[in-house]
């Protein structure tokens, strides 16, 4: 018959109803028909050996009390779950027994109180009592529901060395008892994990996470068919699924990959598991409590072929790097051979070496615990060579995480690495340093702390969701642009997941009044967030602090103000690769230094910065400008009308014989205008887009440097937005007089701007033109812009179309955020 050693981790434990939901799991004859289970290992009750921890530390101290801690986190948690799991009539015995126990680690406690320490050989006595009672308790809920059971005593079978808190156990003391006492064991075998002892029968344990070791040890001891690890998700993950959501069960690893991606911080399996699996051939299977029928992952010798060219990514967050460097390493033999021993002496633990051509430098990670240890280890075998200046002092980089990105098919697919650090890179993560296992399994990059879940998020997208990619926005500015742009998102996201992968997710939005952002995507319903309960006032530079410290990948910037204040924040954005994406004109009118700071911040870091929209809405005209400028062509002059605004307005008083007022107020209804029509009026916004369209020319330009021939008095400025408003008919007569004048000479009238390129001057204004004019043939909110380039001599190219409303304007915007996806 098949038989299994069966392990349940901490969480599978953590309460009296998961401890049933394992009775009924392991009692189930369809899945293990009776005698096909060798063992069954148990961790403690999940958090227990960390508070274990905890109270030896607080023990220690003679100003902390860890009584109360101690009666509710171990004594009532361990009395309760007996309580509750164990009927009346056998609990009084167990309850005894039970707290029998729990005395002699509250004596133990007591006694490190009295000498105030702790050493590591007594701190494993004391965690030892997790697993301890956590196994008592569990074999007498088995005895309970009638299955016999035998509790075995892990710690007199697996013997260890005696390097307390990290023992190692050996296989050829350990597997002749462990064979000799399974020969006896007929009932259910329920066995502690985590802890052994050493050759003076002191306990030991085996490593944080060491019930998966002591699970896989017997196993191979017995020399069963099946080691099956049970824990809180389904199996090895593409990445942990706390740090990565979309994170996916794996079918099949193979022994190597299982160990590379724990050894990386995969916490679901304890590294150390693997060797004695793989030395007995025992596959190990790794299981969900939470969902038992789920397939588990298999970790094998052999896997099936995967499409994928990678398996998992892992990360190891809180590492330290430890640099020696100095001109008088170079040609000198046997100084990787020292450094690397005295830190051996020193009992440091090297995570990973990172590889340097030049002999100038041997850098490696470590934990942060052992900088201390390290550096004195270093600085004395050093101490010579320091001293005199050939060697600097050793260098220490703290606050930084290891990614580690793992496969078998990484061994024959060319440009894996250039993937891992292009989509790092597009993501503004720095990496410190790379590693390449020699085996070509796994690829490490060392990246800030801070970096750590946005490089997982980034690689994972990049490798296991190519077809489908998440871009994040934080929209400022809900007012007729950004709503509707909300609106054309809600009703397209569902088109854009399904039929392009593209997951539009909104993090924050805010208006001038309330805000709402969120590390996770605010609900389906973001129309409404900044009315919603969760949204607080707004604050700008708490929103743009929140959209660059949540640090995720694939974020977008999205400006559907008009205002001055977000564009002061485009630089910071754009320098932590949060693309930009506006219809909003100041920051690329304003002053020419900025603009060009923006422009090469972007180009640095090919970071997108979109802002399409900000000339003819969602006419294409800065993309074919800037298709003309970098194919080489040479632009000579572009004369365009800009304004849908005033085209409208315009075209209505021309065809519809309105008057000024009664187009200005239509064209304001109709969303045409500037929240403030007057900038139309100015010719302020033309002028803008002017400067825009010059700059992506190629021409340096202020504003001030135009000509303008505005088409109200300079007086309307001087009144609110309501006054203007309510006195605009008093501006009729201004136009209805240049109207008539021009309807005499057969001319129309149109406001409208010429850039020079050669000549640098650009003008804007009023222009009268004959009716056979190209700028006859607009209508509505029509824009044009003719481009007469080198290459469009004789015939310019003429791009026309609707230059003005809100559902264009979104529509160019949505564009540029789909564009800006990476
Ligand atoms: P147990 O108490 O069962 O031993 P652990 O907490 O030690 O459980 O390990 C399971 C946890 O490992 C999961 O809850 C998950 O958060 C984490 N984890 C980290 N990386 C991975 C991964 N690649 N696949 C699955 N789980 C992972
Ligand atoms: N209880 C131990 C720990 O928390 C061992 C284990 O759960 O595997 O590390
Ligand atoms: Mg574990």
């Amino acid at each position: 018959m098949r038989t299994i050693i069966l392990k349940f981790g901490g969480t599978s434990v953590a309460s009296p109803t998961n401890i049933r939901r394992i009775l009924a799991i392991t009692s189930d004859q369809t899945r293990y028909p009776t005698g096909c289970i060798k063992a069954i290992v148990f961790s403690a009750f999940q958090g227990v050996t960390d508070t274990l921890i905890t109270l030896a530390n607080q023990a220690t101290d003679k100003n902390a009390n860890y009584h109360s801690l101690f009666e509710e986190a171990i004594e009532q948690r361990h009395l309760d779950a007996i309580n509750e799991l164990i009927p009346a009539e056998r609990r009084g015995r167990v309850l005894a027994e039970a707290s029998a126990v729990i005395h002699q680690l509250q004596d133990i406690l007591q006694g490190i109180a009295l000498i105030g320490e702790c050493s590591p050989r007594t701190l494993d006595q004391v965690i030892s009592f997790g697993e301890r009672l956590s196994s008592f308790i569990i074999a007498h809920a088995y005895e309970a529901i009638g299955v016999p059971t035998t509790l075995v005593d892990s710690a007199s079978l697996i013997k260890t060395n005696s390097s307390f808190g990290n023992c190692v156990p050996d296989k050829a003391l350990s597997f002749p008892l462990i064979q000799n006492q399974f020969k006896d064991v007929k009932n259910l075998a329920i066995i502690p994990g985590f802890i052994g002892s050493d050759k003076n029968g002191t306990i030991t344990t085996l490593g944080r996470g060491g019930s998966d070791l002591t699970a896989s040890f017997i196993g191979a001891a017995l020399q069963v068919d099946q080691v099956e690890i049970w824990t809180d998700v389904d199996g090895i993950l593409t990445a942990d699924p706390r740090k990565v959501k979309q994170a996916f069960p794996l079918g099949e690893v193979t022994f190597e990959e299982a160990m590379e991606l724990s050894h990386f911080g995969a916490k679901v399996l304890y590294p150390p598991t693997i060797q004695p699996a793989i030395e007995s051939c025992i596959p190990i299977t790794i299981k969900n409590t939470f969902n038992p029928d789920g397939q588990g992952t298999r970790i094998v010798t052999n896997r099936s072929p995967s499409s994928q060219p990678i398996t998992g990514i892992s990360s190891i967050d809180c590492i330290a790097l430890i640099r020696l460097q100095g001109s008088g390493m170079v040609g000198v033999t046997g100084i990787a051979s020292r450094f690397f021993k005295a830190l051996s002496l020193a009992e440091t633990n090297v995570i990973l070496i990172t590889q340097a051509s030049s002999e100038h430098t041997i850098c490696c990670a470590i934990s942060p615990h052992h900088i201390v240890r390290a550096q004195n280890a270093i600085s004395q075998e050093f101490e010579l060579e320091i001293s005199t200046g050939r060697i600097d002092p050793l260098v220490v980089e703290e606050s930084l995480s290891i990614i580690s990105v793992v496969g078998e098919s990484m061994r024959h697919t060319p440009g894996v690495s250039g993937r891992i650090f292009q989509a790092l890179g597009d993501n503004g993560i720095n990496v410190v340093a790379i590693a390449q296992g020699s085996s070509e399994r796994s690829i490490s990059a060392v990246v800030s702390g801070a970096d750590s879940s946005k490089s997982l998020n980034a690689l994972h997208e990049e490798f296991f969701l190519s077809k489908t990619k998440s871009v994040r926005l934080w929209i400022a500015g809900t007012g007729l642009i950004g709503k509707t742009l909300l609106e054309q998102i809600h009703l397209q996201s569902e088109t854009l997941r399904r039929n392009y992968g593209l997951h539009i997710q909104v993090h924050g939005i805010s208006n001038s009044r309330t805000m709402a952002c969120s590390n996770e995507p605010l609900s389906d319903l973001c129309l409404d967030a900044c009315d919603s309960k969760a949204s607080i006032p707004s604050d700008l530079p708490t929103f743009v602090s929140h959209c660059i410290e949540a640090n995720l990948p694939n974020s977008i910037f999205v400006d559907c103000t008009a205002s001055e204040a977000p564009p002061k924040y485009y630089a910071s954005l754009l320098r932590k690769s949060i693309a930009v994406v506006t219809p909003n004109k100041r920051a690329f009118s304003g002053e020419q230094a900025y603009y060009e700071e923006l422009s090469a911040l972007a180009g640095a870091r090919r970071t997108p910065l979109h802002y399409e929209t900000c000339v003819g809405a969602a006419l294409p005209v800065l993309g074919t400008l800037s298709d003309l400028v970098q194919s080489g062509d040479t632009v000579h002059r572009i004369e365009a009308v800009l304004s849908g605004t005033l085209s409208y307005i315009f075209n209505t008083m021309r065809l519809e014989n309105a008057s000024f007022s009664e187009a200005v107020v239509t064209a304001k209804n109709k969303g045409f205008t500037e929240p403030d029509p007057r900038e139309d009026l100015s010719g302020l916004d033309v002028a803008r887009k002017v400067v825009i369209l010059a700059r992506n020319a190629g021409m340096k330009i202020e504003l001030a440097d135009i000509e303008m021939s505005p088409l109200l008095p300079p007086s309307s400025s001087e009144y609110t937005l309501e006054e203007f408003m309510k006195n605009i008919s008093s501006y009729d007569s201004i136009f209805s007089s240049k109207l008539s004048q021009a309807a005499q000479e057969h001319r129309s009238l149109f406001f409208g701007a010429t850039i020079d390129c050669q000549a640098k001057s650009i003008t804007v204004g009023l222009i009268a033109v004959d009716r056979n004019h190209p700028f006859c043939s607009l209508s509505g909110a029509d824009n044009i812009i003719a481009f007469t380039t080198e290459r469009y001599k004789e015939q310019p190219l003429v791009i026309k179309g609707p230059g003005a409303g809100a559902q264009v304007t979104a529509a160019g915007v949505f564009a540029d955020i789909i564009r800006a996806v990476r």
